[in-house]
């Protein structure tokens, strides 16, 4: 029987594994546990063998479990990784401590009213839509570059590059392509990956993989 401890150590081996060819330390690493759709007492026994940075994608649900399981564990990371809608962005604000989603204009001058009026500075990534997706959310390509330069006029702290690849296909060439789009922007931050490719990620240079099936098994 796989349990909590047992599956948050292989993702950790897995990162290690993949770390020493690509020359880089597993601590530049940061694994976020996706906890979406998961209780509290599906995460407690994570956060027992030592996980203590969180994902999770709805203002909402996050709102619902993560004060109390916060409480207990002040030194618990709590990350945004969905979508986020304007009107939100206070609660988002104050909930969470790194937001995945920044990825257009009406959104940004949000979050930016909403950090200057809670005095709190959250970094932010950038979505990158990269496979050009018409109904998926993130920035198109063509506009980063005007983007990258108002969230950095709106002194919202750049966290880097975060992307969604396309499904079913091979997220290799769309993680390298991310890698570039922040290289040429002086970001370090890349978020990319999730259960399916995370090592492939860490190989291209993540800073950020978000696991959560990989941790927690399949959704119900
Ligand atoms: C759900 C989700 C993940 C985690 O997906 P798994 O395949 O379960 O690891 C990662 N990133 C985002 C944006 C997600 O919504």
């Amino acid at each position: 029987m796989e349990n909590a401890a047992t599956r948050l150590a292989e993702v950790r081996a897995n990162i290690a594994k993949v770390c020493k060819p690509a020359r880089r330390a597993p601590a530049d690493v940061t694994l976020i546990a996706v906890s979406k759709t998961q209780d509290a007492a599906t995460i407690l026994p994570l956060i027992h063998a030592g996980q203590r940075v969180f994902g999770e994608n709805r203002v909402q649900e996050a709102e619902s479990k993560w004060p109390a399981l916060r409480e207990a564990y002040p030194d618990i990371e709590l990350h945004l990784i969905g979508q986020l809608q304007s009107n939100k962005a206070e609660e988002a604000v104050a909930l969470f401590d790194v937001i995945h989603s920044l990825d257009r204009p009406s959104l940004l001058t949000a979050l930016a009213k909403a950090m200057d009026k809670a005095g709190r500075r959250v970094p932010c990534f950038v979505q990158v839509n990269i496979g050009d997706e018409a109904q998926k959310g993130g920035c198109p390509i063509a506009e980063l570059p005007a983007f990258i330069a108002a969230v950095r006029a709106a002194d919202v702290p750049l966290a880097g590059l975060m992307c969604i690849p396309p499904a079913d296909t091979e997220a290799a060439p769309f993680f390298a392509l991310l890698a570039k789009l922040a290289a040429d922007h002086g970001l370090t931050g890349l978020s990319m990956g999730m259960s399916g490719d995370y090592e492939t990620a860490v190989m291209l240079g993540a800073t950020h993989i978000r696991v959560g099936t990989a941790l927690f098994g399949q959704r119900g």
